[in-house]
């Protein structure tokens, strides 16, 4: 089962100092009222996030538990136009310094309309995350919305367009509508996560580090698969 299905909202963040201690974490970024709660509604199988009515009115970074101790964030959508410079502001620091200086973070799902892909602002946003050598998985989405010979075309020419920006960077055709493109974006998402799940127990193991659930907070409990990191009891 795709590991999205037992994603349950966690916290929010309006500064990083309010971010969850994790063992490994997705961001999902995109343009305002590109997709992306729906995208994350359909991987999970419910609605867990919210879809706005309002493009632009979410300012947080939102959490969503994926258990042992690993997270879903849902970054702010930017790009609204109305939204005044005054919050505009903090808004794309707080966006910029996550992306740039998380370190749980495994790498970034950007969520794009299929009609309007690598708009300024995403281009903006691949360049910003880069530099950190994460990977990047775009998802191509309201796939619904183009005959199945348009959405191909557009996937073929984003491959041309991402491939000159250099290694990890991948990008996939989705649907929430259609719930089509979910099992993709579930392997190519979960494999960057499995990078940092707890290590299981074997057999003989005499410190099982049983899974603390999401209220534990407490970063030093939370090691991942890192040198002299217990094995998950599950
Ligand atoms: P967000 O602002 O990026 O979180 O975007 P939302 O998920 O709120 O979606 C914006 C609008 O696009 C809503 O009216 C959704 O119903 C619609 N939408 C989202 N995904 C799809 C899709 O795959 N197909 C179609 N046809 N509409 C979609």
């Amino acid at each position: 089962m795709s590991l999205f299905r037992n994603a349950a909202f966690f916290k929010s963040a309006a500064e990083l100092e309010h971010v969850p201690a994790s063992a490994g974490e997705i961001a999902f970024a995109g343009r305002s009222n590109s997709g992306k709660s729906s995208a994350i509604n359909a991987l999970a199988g419910r609605r867990i996030a919210f879809v706005s009515k309002t493009p632009g009115r979410t300012r947080l970074i939102n959490f969503y538990a994926l258990g042992a101790q690993r997270f879903l964030a849902d970054l702010p959508g930017y790009g609204y136009a109305k939204v005044p410079e005054a919050i505009r502001t903090p808004w794309e620091k707080l966006l910029g310094a996550y992306l740039q200086m998380r370190a749980p973070l495994r790498g970034l799902a950007v969520v794009m309309d299929v009609r309007h892909p690598l708009t300024e602002l995403d281009r903006r946003l691949l360049a910003w995350f880069r530099p950190t050598g994460k990977p990047v998985h775009i998802l191509l989405t309201k796939a619904d919305k183009l005959s199945r010979a348009a959405a191909q075309k557009v996937l073929r020419r984003v491959e041309g367009e991402i491939a000159a920006l250099g290694p990890n960077i991948s990008v996939q055709l989705f649907s929430s509508l259609k719930n089509s493109g979910l099992e993709e974006a579930a392997a190519v998402l979960g494999t960057w996560l499995d990078a940092s799940a707890p290590a299981p127990c074997s057999a003989g193991d005499e410190n099982p580090r049983h899974d603390q659930g999401s209220g534990n907070k407490n970063p030093r409990a939370i090691r991942g698969n890192q040198p002299g990191a217990k094995c998950l009891k599950v």
